[in-house]
């Protein structure tokens, strides 16, 4: 059996099997596609320093990385099922069983696309999920938030700071976040907020110029012209096949404490999969040393 089997390879993995292998132990790695949510990131300015890089060369490095140590890759398998034994059993989907003294669970998350036609097309040309990671990308430009939630109206917030006006769209006739967020949000002068707004196109020729979107209260359609749209709907932790085993929260996040560890012992997990209050790079390699090193105390313990 392995000492620490790590699920996921996007960062949080990556660091968690690189950390566990440096201690000697029999380390693995079993992801669906190593690299994550990086694989599908151009720029990235705010892992620090590095000044500039791009996803993909990003996620060549991590794998470079993990290929110095002594770890088995299994790359291209998707994992269906955990269940604590004597040892923790990892069922893959093609029906092998792997077993481990202890696992790290770092499969990571997914924004939920809103599916309107030119989002996909306009992907990083102007259509944007990460206001941390893209604000700064639109200067002096007019964007959109798409979602009134707490993490659109923060995002409008935020990005009201940096760009020039921001259209805040909200589908149902109120918008849903905090109020202290929408008060903070209103006392704004470059920010608009069109409620009970069905988006129905994002609209452009090389990037994005313009959102057309549907009036729910008359039906009339609209056509706004701007350069950047913020989908802010939510992220979405692919847990979903832990259901009835590891602790989650009503987000469907795994809850995790200081060292990473989760309801189960033996059972750690990091990055964007877990409770952090914040999804990024740098936080998920953070938490993947942190959980691989409660890992290795766990195996010291028991
Ligand atoms: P992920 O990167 O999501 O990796 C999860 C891993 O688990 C993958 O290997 C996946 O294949 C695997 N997996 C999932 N389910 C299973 C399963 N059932 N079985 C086996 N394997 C599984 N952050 C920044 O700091 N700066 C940026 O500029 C930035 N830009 C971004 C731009 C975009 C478009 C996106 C989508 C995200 C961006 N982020 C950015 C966020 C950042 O990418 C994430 O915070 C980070 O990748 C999280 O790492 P993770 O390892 O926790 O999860």
């Amino acid at each position: 059996p392995f000492d620490v089997l790590v699920v996921g390879g996007g960062p949080a993995g990556a660091t968690a099997a690189i950390y566990a292998a440096r201690k000697g132990i029999r380390t693995g790695i079993v992801a669906e596609r190593f690299g994550g949510q990086i694989l599908d990131t151009l720029g990235i300015e705010n892992f620090i320093s590095v000044k500039y890089t791009e996803g993909p060369k990003l996620a060549a490095s991590l794998e470079e990385h993990v290929k110095q140590y002594d770890i088995d890759i299994m790359d291209s398998q998707r994992v269906k099922r955990l269940e604590k034994k004597d040892l923790i059993e990892i069922e893959l989907e093609n029906g092998a069983v792997l077993k481990s003294k202890t696992v790290v669970l770092a499969t990571g998350a997914r924004w939920r696309n809103l599916g309107v036609p030119g989002e996909a097309e306009f992907k990083n040309k102007g259509v944007a999920y990460c206001p941390h990671c893209d604000g700064p990308l639109f200067e002096g430009k007019h964007v959109a938030v798409i979602g009134g939630g707490n993490s659109g109206v923060e995002a409008a917030i935020d990005l009201a700071g940096i760009v020039k006006h921001v259209t805040v769209f909200e589908f149902m006739p109120e918008l849903k976040a905090d109020a202290v967020l929408q008060e903070r949000l209103y006392s704004l002068p470059n920010v608009t907020v069109l409620k009970n707004v069905q988006t129905k196109e994002i609209t452009g020729t090389d990037r994005v110029n313009g959102i057309s979107y549907i009036d729910r209260e008359t039906g009339e359609e609209h056509h706004l012209e701007l350069q950047g749209v913020f989908v802010q709907i939510g992220l979405v932790p692919n847990t979903d096949w832990l259901e009835g085993t590891v602790e989650r929260n009503r987000f469907g996040e795994i809850i995790v404490d200081k060292r990473g560890a989760t309801n189960i012992p033996g059972v750690f997990a990091a990055g964007d999969c877990t409770d952090s209050a914040y999804k990024q790079i740098i936080i998920s390699m953070g938490s993947g040393a942190t959980a691989a090193l409660g890992a290795f105390d766990y195996l010291i313990r028991n």
